[in-house]
């Protein structure tokens, strides 16, 4: 086998790995954990909270119970 070939051969494999790395990073990062990620703010203080621990009350969000209770 000459130099070329093994070349060309780790070429492919180095790339099959690229593209497989980045299509498994990119499966990691589903709607979910973007959604999940997303930070709004406190309908009553304003203070941010991520999207996953707001709480939601007549579509308003709210970083606790307390302020979910002004909605
Ligand atoms: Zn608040």
């Amino acid at each position: 086998m000459g130099i070329t070939k093994i070349l060309i051969i780790a070429l492919l494999v180095w790339t099959a790995l690229k593209v497989y790395s980045v299509v498994k990073s990119r499966s990691n990062d589903s709607d979910d954990n973007r959604m999940n990620k997303k930070i709004i703010p406190c309908s009553f203080c304003k203070t941010h909270v991520p999207l996953s621990s707001a709480i939601r009350v007549n579509n308003k969000y709210f970083c606790s119970k307390d302020h979910s209770k002004n909605a």
